[in-house]
């Protein structure tokens, strides 16, 4: 018994930049676990990134090609409950042995580790021993090694031996290449405008992004009914509201100089160049539909101008909306634009 789950798949994990070194360190370690310098591998990323699903991906595939003989997949709180209980029956001398005796040990979430002082030690001596037996070790945590509190010295030294590779926010090409990716693991489709509206606003994590299609999927099938846009944003509402709160005036001012490739100064200043006066109504347009600043704050951020001037730039933008498609495009990239930097 590994306590692998054989779902968790280098197959099904979708590569982007966000993930690019862990992967590769990933597969590499899995081909040749033990053999190589990264060891211990260390994966490290926020909350529902992928660690778990990369870690379990090394060991199913070690396993499945004999790469390794003995894998073992562990919490390390499930290490630690079963370290205390083993030290209560007398049993430590066997857990120790159990453990040393692993070619690949895998270990999840070792920010668990914190200070458990006994169990550290544990895992100080069959670190050693594996280690020493070029043996494989990979670790996940949701933080940096440096940033663990309350972890041995000594430890935290050996963590970073090998390779340390972090897992990041994925960016919107990668949040749709997982969804479609899902999709056809449950041989569903949905709407090309229901992916972007997902893949644009479900930034924080992947298995937010996993949930919004299990309860999307989950409603088609219990109404048997196809699902359209509206109904999808009603669905997701909660998850949704929760993003746009997060755009500040400041983004807005970045996303669109951006955009339009022109300089904070422009947009603040007094040119009444048509390029630069668009871009500027764009940004105070964008200010109010995406931020919660007041009329009065987005005149005053950009220029020091009256709420009367943004009330009209919001107006114009929205008529322009109406009889441009090149506007609303206009409108949409900017909207991706901060949603992906407030992440
Ligand atoms: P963590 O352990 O970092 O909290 P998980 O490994 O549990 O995150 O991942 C959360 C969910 O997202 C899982 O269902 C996992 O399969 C999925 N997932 C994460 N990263 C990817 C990826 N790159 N490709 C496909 N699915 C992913
Ligand atoms: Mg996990």
């Amino acid at each position: 018994e590994s306590y692998l789950n054989p779902k968790y798949r280098f197959e099904n994990f979708v590569k982007g930049d966000c993930n690019d070194l862990a992967h590769a360190a990933a597969k590499s370690v899995s081909e040749t676990p033990g053999k190589s310098s990264f060891n211990p591998l260390v994966i490290y990323g926020g909350v529902g990134l992928g660690k778990t699903h990369l870690i379990q991906a090394i060991g199913n595939h070690a396993r499945e090609n004999n790469k390794a003989k003995f894998v073992m997949y562990v919490s390390s709180e499930k290490f630690t409950i079963e370290f205390v209980n083993a030290i209560q029956n007398n049993q430590a001398h066997e857990f120790s042995a159990f453990y040393r005796n692993v070619d690949l040990l895998i270990i999840d979430d070792i920010q668990f580790f914190e200070r458990k002082e006994k169990t550290q030690e544990e895992i100080f001596h069959i670190f050693n021993t594996l280690h020493q037996a070029n043996k494989q070790i990979v670790l996940s945590s949701d933080r940096p090694i440096k940033e663990l509190k309350g972890i041995e010295e000594r430890l935290l030294s050996r963590f970073q031996w090998g390779l340390t590779a972090d897992l990041q926010l994925p960016d919107y090409e990668t949040r749709r290449a997982i969804l479609q990716r899902k999709l056809e693991e449950n041989s569903a489709t949905l709407d090309e405008s229901i992916i972007d509206f997902i893949a644009t606003n479900m930034t924080s994590n992947i298995r937010e992004l996993e949930g919004c299609l299990v309860k999307l999927l989950a409603t088609a099938s219990l109404n048997a009914k196809s699902i359209d846009l509206p109904l999808a944003k009603n669905i997701l509402r909660d998850s949704v509201r929760e993003r746009s709160q997060t755009v500040t005036i400041e983004m807005v001012e970045k996303a669109v100089c951006e955009y339009f490739g022109i300089s904070a100064n422009d947009i603040k200043g007094k040119s009444r160049k048509k390029e630069i006066a668009f871009a500027r109504q764009m940004a105070m347009y964008s200010a109010k539909k995406w931020t919660k600043s007041s009329f009065k704050t987005i005149g005053l951020h950009f220029g020091g101008r009256d709420h009367s001037t943004v009330i009209h730039a919001v107006n114009a933008i929205d008529k322009n909306a109406d009889r441009s498609e090149e506007v609303r495009n206009t409108i949409e990239e900017l909207h991706k634009r901060l949603e992906i930097m407030s992440l």
